[in-house]
């Protein structure tokens, strides 16, 4: 899953209101931003073959240190307590949320992924396959992020009207590179290159979430 992990990043900024939304989104793509290093290490291993589940060319058959149940949930924590050291306040509601975020990332990954989601190291692998269908799992990863964000400008509306057009354009955008991601892009050749290509997309929403935030500050 890619935007859809973000519906709950929005979600959780809606909650711990002091927790800049970019952290959120970090929190968010915790385990594959750890996933990109690895796989571009040769830690943890991929291959690209077209039309693997539905539309997505990725066979994910070794990644037990990112995407196993155990460490997924023991990174979710780690940085769930990172994030909260930087804050004075409310410490054990922003350990909750950070790590429920990164938690969730697991279990939206078991909805889309193809069994390749092990519950102990690299093995009994799970995953529900619903890439399989990508005119049923893009809509539904659309409609995760747009739940989660206007969840969040409900709850915290921006101060001013520029931070609510920024925050809905944003999520526009990102609804439309997930289309153009699933059905028009033309996919790496190689699984370093798929992971590098996550990696500056992960980056770049990460930036743009900061800005977002920026524009939707109290003043
Ligand atoms: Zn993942």
């Amino acid at each position: 899953m890619f935007i859809g992990h973000y519906g709950p990043a929005f979600a959780a900024k809606a909650v711990v209101k002091t927790v800049p939304l970019w952290v959120l989104f970090v929190a968010a793509q915790w385990v594959d931003f750890l996933w990109t290093a690895f796989v571009i290490a040769g830690i943890e291993k991929a291959r690209i073959v077209e039309n693997f589940l539905g539309l997505s060319p990725l066979d994910l058959y070794y990644m037990p240190f990112t995407h196993g149940l155990p460490s997924a949930a023991l990174l979710s924590l780690f940085i769930g307590a990172v994030v909260s050291l930087a804050f004075k306040a409310d410490r054990v509601a922003i350990v909750l949320a950070v790590a429920a975020t990164a938690f969730s990332h697991w279990l939206l990954d078991l909805v889309v992924h193809a069994p390749d989601l092990p519950l102990i190291f690299d093995q009994m692998k799970v995953g529900m396959g619903l890439w399989a269908n990508p005119y049923v799992s893009v809509p539904l990863e659309i409609g995760l992020m747009f739940l989660g964000l206007w969840f969040y400008d409900r709850v915290a509306p921006s101060p001013r009207r520029s931070g609510t057009v920024a925050l809905w354009l944003f999520g526009f955008a990102m609804a439309g590179l997930q289309i153009h991601n699933t059905f028009l892009a033309e996919h790496p050749a190689s699984s370093s290159g798929f992971a590098a290509l996550a990696l500056a997309g992960y980056v770049v929403l990460t930036l743009l979430a900061g800005g977002v935030d920026y524009l939707r500050r109290a003043r």
